[in-house]
């Protein structure tokens, strides 16, 4: 299984459903992309991921540094 925002394969089941054995939440583990097993979730080009763009990301809000 592959994720769809951003092709990586570091999927993890983070949530099955509560009744019977109907779904299953899969999560990426590099972008935290998230969809439910029933979905095909297609991703608009726009919206994909990259690993470099991952990394490239801004924080929001920004971290301040520690204090001394
Ligand atoms: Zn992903």
């Amino acid at each position: 299984m592959k994720c769809p925002r951003c092709d990586s394969n570091k999927i993890e089941v983070i949530a099955t459903s509560p009744v019977g054995n109907v779904w299953e939440v899969y999560e990426c583990m590099d972008c935290f992309y998230s969809w439910r097993s029933t979905e095909t979730p297609n991703i608009h080009e726009k919206f994909k991921l990259t690993k470099e763009q991952i990394d490239n990301l801004p924080v929001i809000p920004p971290v301040p540094p520690l204090d001394k």
